[in-house]
């Protein structure tokens, strides 16, 4: 029986980096939070000011296995996100992205339930096509080390327009590209986060490569809009939808700005490039502006700010 007129969320990968800020929006908004999160990559510590609202509730759930609950929207966002996280045990990556849309996938077919999937900018791979339309269908290695990430998330594309055809699910695929902000894991090896806690520590800035290739940057509060505007647009509209920032910037300008705003004595070095690195990649957002009236409104300055303060008072913690 429904005794509440609150809305019923289910949040996946909820303790992560974006699920943790998705969270709070959400519960901020008056709806009823189910995290469920096997701490993975993520940790209680992203949600543990949330702990005290009796509309949130943390459970410790693998997505790999059925789960039974009644919800109105459901946010699939487990999984690593960062290559030394999804590599570290590549076979539960692909089965996180695969097993893990079938069964939310169910759920929201037994329930009735709106779906919304983090998919990736690296559906697209290491691109031919620049910047990349939703429409290109991308480039990427099947049996590389970065596969189970890429694979595993094309493949649950596939999963949920499958679902959408076959069971009427209504589903909403948001295409992510790089996003960065306060609780990034200071150890994921992510490029931002690397490169802010070397600063801030007065170690080397690890550049891998020349420093050449280039990415997208999105401050996490105008992804988390996008996500939000994604899940309230009109029936019919499924995506896939890319979201990110259009301004590019090469690793090596990224790495001077830092240092630029951090100071101290780090040093720029360079180190090999990982196989099968993308060597660029920006998204195109015109769909994201013409469908769910979005854009990003904060710049890699500002955002830059944001995260080092956070970074400095999280390693004095
Ligand atoms: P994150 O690693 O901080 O969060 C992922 C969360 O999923 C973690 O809390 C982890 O413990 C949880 N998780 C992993 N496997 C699970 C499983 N089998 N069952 C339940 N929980 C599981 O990463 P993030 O940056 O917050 O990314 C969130 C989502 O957004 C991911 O699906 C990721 O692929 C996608 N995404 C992120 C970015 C980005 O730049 N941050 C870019 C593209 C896509
Ligand atoms: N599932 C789930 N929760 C639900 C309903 C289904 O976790 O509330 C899982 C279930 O374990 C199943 C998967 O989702 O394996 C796919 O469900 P679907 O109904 O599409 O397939 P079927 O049950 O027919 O295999
Ligand atoms: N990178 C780097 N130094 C680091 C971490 C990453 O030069 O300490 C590079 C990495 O090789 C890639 C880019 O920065 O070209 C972005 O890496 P990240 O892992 O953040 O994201 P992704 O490759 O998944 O876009």
């Amino acid at each position: 029986m429904r005794i509440s007129n609150r809305k019923r969320i289910l949040i996946t990968g909820g303790a992560g980096f974006l699920g943790s800020h998705l969270c709070e929006r959400l519960l901020a908004e008056g709806n009823d939070i189910l995290c469920a999160d096997n701490f993975y990559s993520g940790t209680k510590d992203n949600v543990a000011h949330l702990m005290g609202n009796p509309h949130f509730e943390l459970m410790r759930h693998d997505v790999t296995f059925p789960l039974y609950v009644e919800v109105d929207e459901i946010y699939n966002l487990a999984c690593p996100a960062s290559p030394v996280h999804y590599q570290w045990d590549p076979v539960q990556t692909t089965k996180t992205s695969v097993h893990g849309a079938i069964n939310m996938l169910g759920l929201a077919k037994r329930t009735k339930a709106k779906i919304f999937q983090a998919s990736t900018s690296e559906v697209y791979g290491d691109p031919e096509v620049h910047p990349q339309p939703e429409s290109y269908w991308g480039k990427v290695n099947p049996i590389g080390i970065r596969s189970c990430y890429d694979e595993g998330k094309r493949c649950a594309e596939t999963l949920f327009f499958d679902y959408h055809r076959q069971h009427q699910v209504d589903i909403k695929v948001a295409r992510i590209f790089n996003t960065y902000g306060p609780r990034m894991h200071p150890n994921d090896g992510r490029v931002v986060s690397n490169f802010i806690v070397q600063a801030l520590r007065g170690e080397d800035i690890t550049i891998y490569g020349d420093g050449s290739q280039t990415r997208s940057f999105c401050y996490v509060d105008d992804l988390i809009e996008g996500f939000v505007r994604l899940m309230a647009s009109p029936d019919g509209v499924t995506g896939p939808i890319n979201l990110g920032n259009p301004n590019e910037f090469t690793i090596r300008q990224l790495a001077e700005a830092v240092l630029a705003k951090v100071g101290g004595k780090s040093k720029l070095v360079c180190k090999p490039l990982p196989s099968d690195d993308p060597k660029q990649r920006q998204p195109n957002i015109e769909q994201a502006k013409a469908v769910l009236g979005w854009q990003p409104q904060v710049q890699l300055e500002e955002g830059l700010d944001k995260t080092i303060d956070y970074f400095r008072r999280f390693l004095q913690s």
